[in-house]
């Protein structure tokens, strides 16, 4: 037999497979990890394929088979091919996320002194670059060994000549180390009692004979239990020596249980409340559960995106669509943006499915996220929860996935290889397998919504709208207070005219309606929530008189300003997309008032502005400096909640899916900070987010205000946002997308390098594009262009500077089927972060 591999070798050959024979003795499936020989080490590699003959000569054997595989289910082999072709990796990262935690085991080198190695002044003291060296070797702790990747870095990628050559000498020594594995499964021992024909009675009647009444009593107690007892809790009652003699007069015998490090054991399950469905929410079930019973019906009507507001019953729909789908026989997979961020989702899932629910997230222990994949891929668990990561659990009969909140980001893999999107990612393993994908959003992304107003080459999505919040849709049976239930159901939003303030000399960052507003609501007791956009950190420039933002005259991103330390040099204003650039003027190209920087307010600044004018009133901070993990979180909320008329100031983390109830004023500081990020998605996230803090307001049954601060009051967005009005938005935003040939009209790709030296890190940049652009004009029929090189950023991330290009096109990523990257590169198709 052979079998054909994915290694963990190289992106340039990043499709390719390499054969192996398998020893007559050992047996391999496709999903299965094996070690193989490689060059002179073994490696890791994951089966793909087997077969019985093959054309490749001098094939080697495989070394062994990882036990209790196969890990990987044919549906996700496919899947993991296709992520490594489209986003540029080898398949064997692409398969890493969905073998067990803690599987893959990884291969460092590891340098050290030699002790043996003649005094190192004597050996340099004739090499070309002695003081180089010495300086190199002096960076080596005496008695120990360092890993060869961090030492580099520490050292600089330019100066790893003077290590080779160290090396090479013999005067440093390397080895390869494999890490240990990370997580195992962990069992305890447990006592039972011996089935050998013998009754409890004759055994007891021995021990008294023998006048050995403490092992009488053990005996009683295993009885009594009626099953396996902890031979810890055994030793701790009767002493450690019984529960031995005991063992060895062959009456007990130890029986080793596997322990389960569940993340849900002490969960407590909530009663579940089962609504009569609105006719929205009824008709969107039907079209769900006709495509989760029928097998025949064809790729096309499988994916759905349930586009429905903040508060329509979204939720209750995915739960009814999971119950389907059990029903059916078949197992769901629910993604959410961040578990800490979406408790009620989770305490739904688990009151509606208890014992059936799985968690998978990086907010577990990996032994809990290892015990959990191992029972997920026994069959424990109809639904698994989780995180982008979870669309890699290993759920075989899948027949749902469900991605709540599609636009999130968190759905995007950005910081390491794979740079998956977990929708793609669905979409992919949906098709594989069968199964029914509904994308849930009050604001779904553009592309997603494009796609299903139209059949988009040949990919449509169903769309299944609900228009109501259920507190409109279902009204309150004792609604004393009938006004409160107006409207459709939101929050009244009101857009404040910076500019007038301005005019009025009020130069507060806090404006008069808001202060108003504030007060009212302070004063009646309720509470208030301030929204400050923090991901703005870089400054702009903004017209105070006509709003306007300085943007890019090629690629409409807005203009970054980047303050010249030197003095008397001019301020420069940046691209970050084309490294267009430009000194800045005084006055505004639009009207002609004075352009003025800005630097985006974090929420300390707020926090003192609010401290100013409500000394009185408690203050809430809630950003990652206050809140850093899920309890701190809970804690701020819970803290939030309880008392009076608190006002909350947050970044963006409130605007993801928190359910408070009663907040009856939201705030948002400066809409304008958002529009001003420089990326062709500023202003599609200000839409998403303005409209989400203002669905914030008046959640229950308090109808709620909403305020929106802001210089450019006529910007569509922001009209159309405080108006709840998506289709509004999505019309002038698509057609901008589409002048522009911005994504989803175009793909982007962006290429980053990173170095401990800027000017290395800049010069290989301009080398790969000077390389692209042959390449292109050589192949003028490719339709891509190149940007760059900019400086990513922040352009210094952990001590290394990066420098990054820009590919768009219809398919840009075949650029570097001819054009291949070194060592530094990383390559994200489609990123999200763009600068
Ligand atoms: P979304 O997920 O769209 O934000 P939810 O599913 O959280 O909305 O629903 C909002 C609230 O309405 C929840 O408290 C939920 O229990 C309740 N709800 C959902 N569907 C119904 C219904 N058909 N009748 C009454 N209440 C409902
Ligand atoms: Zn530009």
């Amino acid at each position: 037999m052979y079998v054909d591999v994915a290694v963990d070798f190289s992106d340039k050959d990043r499709l390719r497979r390499y054969t192996y024979s398998v020893p007559s003795n050992l047996s391999v499936v496709p999903g299965d990890l094996l070690w193989v020989p490689f060059g002179y080490r073994p490696i890791q590699a994951i089966a793909l394929s087997v077969s019985d003959s093959t054309e490749t000569e001098n094939v080697r054997p495989i070394d062994s088979v990882v036990p209790d595989g196969p890990f990987i289910s044919e549906h996700l082999l496919r899947v993991a091919e296709w992520i490594a072709d489209y986003y540029r990796t080898n398949i064997f990262r692409a398969c890493v996320a969905m073998l067990p935690p803690g599987a893959n085991r990884q291969l460092h080198i590891w340098v050290s002194k030699n002790p043996d190695a003649q005094e190192p002044v004597v050996l340099l003291s004739g090499s070309s670059d002695p003081t180089e060296r010495a300086s190199v070797l002096a960076e080596l702790p005496p008695n120990r060994r360092v890993r060869r990747d961090r030492l580099v870095r520490k050292i600089g990628r330019p100066r790893e000549r003077y290590l080779n050559a160290l090396v090479r000498d013999g005067v440093v020594i390397e080895e390869s180390i494999w890490n240990r594995p990370g997580a195992n499964a962990i069992f305890k021992s447990h006592i039972v009692l011996v089935d050998d024909g013998q009754s409890v009675a004759e055994i007891v009647a021995d021990y008294t004979k023998r006048h050995t009444h403490r092992r009488s009593e053990l005996i009683h107690h295993l009885a009594a239990a009626n099953e396996p007892v902890p031979r810890a809790e055994l030793s701790r009652i009767f002493g450690p020596h019984i529960v031995k003699a005991v063992i060895d007069d062959g009456n007990v015998k130890i029986e080793r249980v596997r322990v389960d490090r569940d993340p849900l054991a002490d969960y407590s399950v909530q009663d579940t409340i089962i609504h009569d469905l609105t006719p929205e929410q009824q008709s969107a079930v039907e079209s769900i559960s006709q495509s989760i019973q029928s097998d025949s019906a064809d790729e096309q009507n499988r994916k759905f995106l349930l586009f429905g507001v903040t508060g329509s019953g979204k939720t209750e729909v995915y739960l009814r669509a999971a119950e389907r789908c059990i029903e059916v026989g078949r197992r769901a997979i629910v993604m959410v943006p961040e578990i800490a961020m979406t408790p009620q989702t989770l305490q739904r899932f688990a009151s509606r499915f208890p014992g059936q629910i799985a968690l998978q997230h990086s907010g577990l222990t990996l032994g809990q996220r290892f015990d959990q994949w191992h029972r997920i891929k026994n069959g424990d668990y109809k639904v698994v929860i989780g995180s982008r990561s979870s669309i890699f659990a290993p759920v075989d009969d899948l027949g749902l996935v469900v991605i709540d909140e599609e636009h999130e980001w968190t759905f995007k893999q950005s910081d390491r290889a794979p740079r998956y999107h977990a929708r793609d990612v669905a979409e992919r393993l949906c098709r594989e397998s069968g199964a029914t994908l509904i994308l849930g959003s009050a604001t779904p992304e553009l592309v997603t919504y494009r796609r299903s107003s139209a059949v988009v080459n040949g990919h449509g999505i169903g769309r299944l709208t609900l228009s109501q919040r259920i507190n409109q849709a279902v009204p309150v049976k004792d609604a004393t207070d009938a006004a409160s239930n107006s409207g459709a159901g939101f929050a009244a939003a009101k857009i404040v005219d910076m500019r007038l303030e301005l005019y009025d000399a009020h130069r507060e960052m806090l404006s008069r309606p808001l202060l108003d507003a504030l007060r009212d609501n302070v004063d009646g007791g309720g509470k208030s929530i301030l929204f400050i956009n923090r991901r703005g950190s870089a400054s702009f420039v903004q017209c105070m008189s006509c709003g306007t933002i300085r943007s890019c005259p090629n690629c409409q991103t807005p203009l970054t300003l980047h303050r010249n330390p030197r003095r008397g040099a001019s301020n420069r204003l940046l691209c970050h997309y084309c490294s267009y650039s430009v000194g800045v003027e005084r006055g505004c190209r639009e009207c002609g008032g004075n352009g003025i920087a800005r630097r985006a307010t974090g929420t300390e600044g707020v926090e003192e502005a609010v401290r100013k004018f409500f000394p009185e009133t408690p203050v809430l901070r809630w950003d990652s400096d206050t809140a850093r993990n899920a309890a701190e979180h809970t804690k701020l909320l819970d803290e939030f909640q309880d008392k009076g008329n608190h006002i909350l100031i947050g970044t963006q983390m409130v605007a993801k899916g928190l359910d408070i109830p009663a907040v009856s004023l939201v705030g948002v500081v400066s809409a304008d900070i958002g529009l001003a990020i420089p990326s062709f998605r500023s202003v599609e996230r200000t839409f998403q987010l303005l409209a989400q803090v203002t669905g914030r307001a008046g959640r229950a049954d308090t109808p709620g205000l909403a305020i929106i601060q802001t210089f450019q009051p006529e910007h569509y967005a922001i009209v159309a946002a405080a108006r709840q009005d998506y289709e509004q938005f999505y019309a002038i935003e698509i057609e901008k997308r589409r002048q522009y040939s911005l994504p989803p009209f175009a793909h982007y790709v962006r290429l980053m390098y990173s170095a401990s030296e800027n000017d290395d890190s800049q010069m290989e940049a301009r080398s790969v594009r000077r390389r692209i652009e042959e390449y292109l004009q050589t192949n003028p029929k490719i339709s891509v262009e190149v940007a760059g090189p900019s400086p990513a950023y922040p352009a210094r991330l952990k001590g290394r500077y990066r420098w990054q290009l820009l590919l768009k096109g219809v398919n840009p990523p075949q650029v570097l089927d001819w054009v291949p990257l070194g060592r530094g590169w990383t390559v994200d198709v489609d990123p999200i972060e763009m600068i």
